[in-house]
């Protein structure tokens, strides 16, 4: 496991603005990402799940400096969220936490269960070296600080221009007002946040 985390902090284990994540890797759908939301006061917690397809194209263990390279990047990338997610700077956001890392599912052994009954043909392309699932994703979680919160009025999603192979985030959104779910899908990248906040 590859793990890089920007700033020093850790806050990948322990985000108390998020609900304890019961997904698994072996459900995710390559180009679709899962983004979960929490808003509170002027505080957001961001904590995104996205497969190394849509990040980096492969999800094998990066061996080659070619492969390690991009790993890399993509978490550099990955630890600056106001570059992926384009906010109002009239909303005048900061970001107080931010991490990001790969996840494969070798240390999940509770997901050996789907070895070769997977029928995942995209999955081909993957050698014959590889662990019988070679799933990963990368795991980022933020925590930004919005001194004007209210003119955040929408979020631009720059991740998919920074990730062409990214297709789909699929958002779970809580705040004060209450609980929202929405597909944000490349073809129009924006959330509007109108009457949600
Ligand atoms: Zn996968």
């Amino acid at each position: 496991m590859k793990t890089i985390l920007i700033f020093g902090i850790t806050v990948i284990t322990s985000n108390p603005l998020l609900a304890e994540s019961t997904r698994q890797l072996e459900s995710h759908e390559h180009g679709v990402g899962q983004l979960e939301v929490a808003i509170e006061g002027q505080k957001i917690a961001i904590d995104l799940h996205a497969p190394g397809a849509d990040i980096v194209g492969f999800e094998y263990v990066a061996e080659s400096s070619k492969d390690r390279k991009a790993v890399d990047t993509a978490i550099t990338i990955l630890g600056k969220p106001l570059d992926l997610f384009l906010i109002s700077s009239d909303a005048k956001c900061s970001v107080m936490q931010a991490a990001a890392k790969l996840e494969s599912d070798d240390e999940h052994d509770e997901h050996d269960e789907h070895d070769e009954h997977d029928e995942h043909d995209e999955h081909d392309e993957h050698d014959e070296h590889q662990e019988k699932s070679a799933h990963t994703e990368f795991h980022a979680s933020y925590i930004l600080n919005c001194m004007n919160i209210a003119a955040m009025t929408e979020i631009k999603f720059a991740y998919f221009d920074l990730f062409p192979n990214a297709k789909e985030l699929e958002v779970q959104m809580i705040s004060d007002v209450g609980a929202f779910t929405f597909e944000i899908e490349r073809e129009e990248p924006t959330l509007d946040l109108i009457g949600k906040l």
